[in-house]
């Protein structure tokens, strides 16, 4: 904490380009070492190579975008009388960057671009079970000229340097991606010293289906949208509403897309999902599906060690279900018919989450009535991907507060300071 102090006072005093262009430097030499980061992502966590590559990638991207920022960091002139008023956007301090297992690295670089591009120094958090890449980080960033002290990675426990971070007097943010559990206990703890906090937590996400959308596409894109990284995605679309008179058509082409699924070793180029993190998610998973009962098709899950689960899709399934109505992290799907455009968006909000979703319809009203009826921080229509660098990722209800990427999430690294200057 000294350190990164001591760095914060120097940083938020170098000048917008030269912040930039250091960060632009750090881009470049993530990007040079993108593959070595992607196998050592793909072992720590389990997650097929093809996509940590992928991660990687948005890794560099994440901080090239912000490379453009601190210039662009401007205030406002608004007119007073008597003398002018002017705006700054000042830094925060040393914020704590608190971070998941299921995407280590490009969350971590979703906080850390726009912390230190706004001027603020970084204590990294990474999560127990991952902590490679950070560490990586870490020299990659001193490789590129950034000064040391700028990004300290402490890793260990969640309930000791996790809540000492919370805790810790000099900290003046938490940003924290994780369970909705513990974000309570984090908003909690950061109460005691107002510190300023964004939250990105958990999800139940649904993908609403209507009849007249493109069925085929709907059902062949339906499948990754819950098991990529073997359902260890806050934004997984678990829960999948068809409309009524679509559901058989649209469970036949999903099925063959499930069966389909290359479910084996991360490291083989060919593989589509992986094993599960650990040996607890996996009876936490597997938990939410106690019997057969329940359970229209699965995929396939290959024998022997690893902690493997495979695809699974629960229909018919009771709403009230606790594999419809919690959050799984796991490779788990449930199928919901429903009649109407009112029940499908009734359905769509009956959860205490808010963070993604999409809505499949070829009616364009439709489309535009359903992503402004659901409660939701991140939709998109028809298509499953809503996460970019340049656009706003972040959850509605229990799913958390404040944003991430884009221009908004600069706003949560900034603080707006306002001086009126006299010219009598
Ligand atoms: P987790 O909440 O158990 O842990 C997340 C991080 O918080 C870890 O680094 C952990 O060590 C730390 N931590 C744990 N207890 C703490 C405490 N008392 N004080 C401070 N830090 C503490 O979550 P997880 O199991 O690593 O990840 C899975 C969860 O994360 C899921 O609920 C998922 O939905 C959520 N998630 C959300 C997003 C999003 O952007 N909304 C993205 C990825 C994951």
């Amino acid at each position: 904490m000294a350190r990164a102090r001591r760095a914060f006072e120097a940083w938020r005093h170098v000048s917008a380009a030269d912040r930039g262009r250091l960060l632009r430097r750090l881009a470049d030499g993530i990007d040079g070492r993108r593959e070595q980061l992607a196998r050592t992502e793909a072992r720590n966590a389990g997650k097929p190579i093809a996509d940590a590559r992928g991660e990687m990638e948005m890794v560099a991207e994440s901080f090239a975008y912000y490379a453009g920022a601190p210039e662009r960091l401007t205030g406002k002139t608004i007119p007073v009388e008597g003398g002018v008023d002017m705006t700054f956007r000042e830094p925060l301090g040393v914020c704590a960057l608190i971070v998941p297992w299921n995407f280590p690295l490009v969350i971590l670089s979703w906080k850390l671009a726009p912390a230190l591009a706004a001027g603020n120094a970084a204590v990294v958090k990474p999560a127990e079970l991952t902590p490679l890449s950070a560490l990586a980080l870490v020299d990659i960033a001193r490789e590129a000229g950034l000064p040391d002290g700028l990004i300290e990675v402490v890793a260990g426990k969640g309930s000791v340097v996790g809540r000492r971070l919370v805790e810790h007097p000099d900290v003046a943010k938490v940003a924290f991606t994780g369970s909705t559990e513990v974000g309570r206990g984090i908003a909690a703890g950061a109460a005691q010293t107002i510190k300023r906090v964004t939250l990105e937590l958990g999800g139940k996400s649904a993908n609403v289906v209507f009849a007249d959308a493109d069925l085929s596409a709907a059902a062949a894109a339906a499948p990754m949208a819950v098991f990529g990284n073997a359902g260890q995605d806050c934004c997984a679309r678990s829960r999948i509403l068809v409309e009524r008179p679509a559901v058989d058509d649209f469970l036949a082409a999903m099925r063959d897309v499930v069966r389909g699924l290359r479910v084996g070793d991360p490291l083989d180029e060919a593989t589509q999902m992986g094993p599960l993190i650990s040996a607890g998610q996996r009876e936490t998973v597997a938990a939410f599906v106690p019997d057969d009962r329940h359970v229209a098709f699965r995929g396939s899950a290959p024998d022997g060690p690893g902690f493997w689960y495979p695809p699974t899709v629960l229909y018919p399934v009771d709403r009230h279900d606790r594999a419809v109505a919690e959050e799984i992290f796991g490779p788990v799907a449930a199928v919901l018919p429903f009649d109407t455009e009112a029940e499908a968006i009734a359905l769509a909000n009956d959860t205490i989450y808010g963070l993604s979703g999409s809505i499949w319809t070829r009616d364009g009203a439709r489309a535009l009535r359903m992503a402004r009826a659901v409660e939701a921080g991140t939709l998109s229509v028809n298509s499953n991907t809503s996460v970019r660098v340049g656009t706003p990722f972040g959850g509605m209800k229990q799913s958390g507060i404040g944003r991430e990427l884009g221009p908004d999430a600069l706003e949560a690294y900034t603080e707006v300071k306002n001086v009126y200057f006299s010219t009598a």
